[in-house]
């Protein structure tokens, strides 16, 4: 059985009082389970103080990008080492915003995963096709070729651990969420991709989360699916109720 895993992405918002009045609001009342992760990604300048208001409480922390060396002249990048010395157990690779916006590319993100395994950070590793691609028929060769170069040269026993989020880029943001079962079809070829790569065993392992305008009132239908194991959320990820709603929903 794969655990559900609930993903904040905060992206870029929230200042540090409101990033730890959120933590205090929801430590208290996520639910008592072990069917589902709950987990924030702030902006990695809170991920120290948030990791230790949190800590005790059901509440986990991620970061939401880091570069792939331990350390260098790279100014205003955050190392996998430094997220490691924190014990900041998750962190986000290769969201559409990051190759949109900082030209990541599918070889960098390879790098990133591959020194977050060698860090144990587990990756949640972000694929998704763009509304051009979705209308030219070329959903899953996109996604199968993203998830094959993410997974370059990674060990099966960490490709096991490893998160998949499913983002198709036109549902970002946008309250166009794909329906649950052109979702769970495209993480479905995700799975069998992985099966590909490695075998059986490592696809039905790998978590497959969904992203892409998830709240809480379209979240049970989502999770309902077969090959979809949580939610990689934005927008409804930032305000405590809904969050906490959502957490119940997996739960
Ligand atoms: P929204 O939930 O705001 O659509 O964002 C999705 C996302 O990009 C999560 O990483």
């Amino acid at each position: 059985m794969r655990k559900r895993i609930i993903a904040g992405n905060w992206k870029m918002y929230k200042t540090m009082d409101e990033a730890k009045s959120f933590v205090t609001e929801v430590n208290g009342r996520l639910p008592e389970t072990d069917q589902v992760q709950a987990v924030i990604c702030p902006p990695s300048l809170y991920l120290s103080e948030l990791a230790t208001l949190a800590e005790g409480s059901a509440l986990q922390v991620g970061a939401q990008t880091m570069h792939d060396t331990d350390e260098g002249a790279f100014t205003g990048e955050v190392s996998p080492k430094m997220l490691a010395a924190l014990s900041i157990p998750f962190v986000i690779l290769g969201h559409s915003e990051r190759r949109q916006y900082f030209n990541e590319t599918d070889e960098s993100v390879n790098k990133k995963v591959l020194a977050a395994f060698s860090h144990q950070l587990t990756p949640i590793v972000c694929v998704g096709e763009s509304l051009e691609q979705r209308e030219e028929g070329k959903t899953v060769e996109t996604v199968a070729t993203q998830v094959k170069k993410a997974f370059q040269d990674v060990h099966a026993d960490q490709a096991k651990q490893a998160i998949i989020a499913y983002e198709p880029v036109w549902a970002i943001g946008t309250g166009k969420t794909a329906t649950a079962e052109d979702a769970n079809e495209v993480c479905k070829e995700i799975r069998a991709e992985i099966g590909k790569l490695y075998d059986e065993q490592t696809a039905s392992a790998v978590r497959i989360q969904y992203g892409g305008s998830v709240k809480p009132s379209n979240l049970a239908e989502l999770l309902s699916m077969d090959h979809i194991d949580g939610a990689l959320v934005g927008g409804a990820s930032l305000d405590a109720n809904s969050f906490v709603e959502m957490i119940e929903v997996a739960s």
